[in-house]
């Protein structure tokens, strides 16, 4: 059987397929827009029974409105005039609620091909409306953010034009909001600061965070430096590829800090001085008094020494820090056995304490092409920490071996002090870094020394690092590469 040139069959299937169409409702008018048939889906989107609105004007699927208007026979017009009408906007249902549609209007001919009414296709658009509602809203919310903010930002589009910005952010720039909206950033910031850094960046990377630029102020005179971050704006876990930018001035900041490092550096300079010329004299009288010396005399007089060694070396390391941030601090390498070096320092500190003594373990030595005098400064401040966090202990040991594969040599300091637990082992390294329990037993410091350490190694191309299970010592260790004769 050829079911496809079965009129009856094909009506059938033609009326099946429309009923079960659910969010598409189909229905028919005659030519004064009287509705002629209604099908399922119709009923399900609008609310009618097909008993109900047969013999009805279909109008009443519009708001009052748009009836007002005379919309709904514009679409019947247009139908006609056009072969097609459709149109997107708000209908009402049977139970007066509106509902986003579209609608798409045929005219219908008979097979004398004389117009008899219009087929109307209405879909359920609700839900889409919705999330376009939902999605415009979201945006219209960021944007209020964006220019309510009282930080610099702004959003940037995807082809990088200026989607909208806080005041903050003309104010900063000293531009005039008015048409840089839909201007590409770079136009607008050319002629306040070099873009090409911040051109390259964003070419090379989707986010990044705060991103240094130095330019010359207006006045020409002093430096600013701002940070700027950006990050990909993203949607219910999808990038609508705009940007989200911040600007960030902290030239004054930086000026503090400037101010702060330059106090740092006049007052240690000139701390040091007074300090070692009364370290002098207290050693003058040391050796003045030698023989008729009290108890009392020579316990003072080595107090005040060791006062002002414990003042130099915070004045030194003041200094050096300082020199470390401007970039000053240059080593002086010579070629020279390491071991040497080490065994000078471990005598030094064996001499100065009665507790404590230091032991050497294991030695290997090896030529290393080094600073000596800051070679030694972090083996005496590795031992001086060992000392300082072991105040139960008596004994450091330390360690020299060799490893052939990576053809370095590494010192290693091991105490069996109070430990480091394990989350604090990688800050040690940073600035005026000290662990909490040390400043709980009060233990003095300033959190300089492994700071200055890491970056004098660094300065060698080698590496520091600290192992320790907690509770039962540390083992600091710092590894230099051997010199190689060519
Ligand atoms: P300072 O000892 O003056 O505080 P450092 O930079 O030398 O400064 O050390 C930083 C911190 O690291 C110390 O304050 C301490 O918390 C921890 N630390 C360093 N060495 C040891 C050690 N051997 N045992 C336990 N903690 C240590």
């Amino acid at each position: 059987m050829n079911t496809v040139s079965n009129p009856a069959f094909d009506h059938d299937f033609y009326k099946n397929i429309l009923e079960s169409l659910e969010d598409y409702g189909v229905f028919t008018t005659d030519k004064a827009g009287i509705v002629t048939s209604w099908n399922r889906g119709a009923e399900h989107v609008l609310g009618y029974t097909e008993a109900e609105i047969c013999g009805q004007k279909a109008n009443i699927i519009f708001t009052e409105e748009d009836r007002a208007n005379g919309v709904p026979d514009h679409e019947f017009a247009e139908a006609l005039e056009k072969g097609r009408g459709l149109d997107e906007r708000y209908h009402r249902k049977k139970d007066g609620t509106l509902f986003w549609a579209s609608g798409l209007v045929f005219p219908l001919f008979d097979s004398e091909n004389q117009h008899i009414g219009f087929t109307k296709v209405l879909r359920n658009l609700s839900r889409r409306k919705e999330a376009e509602d939902d999605a415009l809203e979201a945006r219209r919310y960021a944007q209020s953010i964006v220019q309510t903010s009282k930080e610099p930002i702004l959003i940037l589009n995807a082809d990088l034009t200026i989607n909208s910005a806080s005041q903050a952010f003309f104010n900063l720039f000293n531009l005039v909001k008015n048409g840089t909206e839909s201007m590409n950033i770079f136009e607008v910031l050319q002629s306040r600061m070099p873009i090409e850094p911040l051109k390259a960046e964003m070419q090379h990377y989707d986010s990044f965070e705060n991103m240094e630029l130095h330019y010359p102020g207006r006045d020409g005179v002093e430096d600013r430096v701002l940070l700027v971050s950006s990050r990909k704006v993203f949607q219910t876990f999808k990038s609508i590829g705009q940007f989200l930018m911040t600007f960030e001035d902290i030239t004054a900041q930086r000026r503090l800090e400037q101010a702060r490092e330059d106090f740092i550096n006049i007052a240690s300079h000139e701390l040091k001085t007074p300090i070692s010329v009364i370290r002098s004299y207290a050693q003058i009288l040391q050796m003045e008094l030698k023989d008729q010396s009290t108890e009392v005399v020579g316990k003072t007089l080595e107090r005040i020494l060791a006062q002002s060694d414990h003042l130099i070396r915070m004045a030194s390391m003041l200094l050096d820090v300082s020199a470390l941030r401007s970039g000053d601090l240059k080593m002086k390498k010579e070629h020279f056995l390491l071991l040497e070096v080490i065994l000078e320092v471990v005598q030094q500190v064996n001499q100065s304490q009665t507790k404590h003594h230091v032991r050497i373990d294991e030695v290997a030595d090896a030529t290393v092409y080094a600073d000596k005098f800051r070679i030694s400064q972090v083996v005496a401040n590795l031992l001086s920490n060992a000392i300082k966090y072991s105040p139960d202990g008596d004994i450091v040991t330390v360690t020299i071996t060799i490893n052939e594969a990576n053809q370095t040599i590494r010192t290693s300091v091991i105490d069996h002090g109070i430990g480091i637990p394990l989350d604090k082992q990688e800050h040690l390294f940073k600035r005026f870094s000290r662990t909490d329990d040390v400043k709980s037993r009060k233990i003095q410091g300033f959190g300089m020394g492994l700071y200055i350490s890491s970056e004098i190694i660094k300065q060698h191309n080698g590496y520091i690092g600290v192992s320790s299970a907690g509770g039962d010592g540390s083992t600091f260790f710092f590894d230099l590469p051997l010199w190689k004769a060519h």
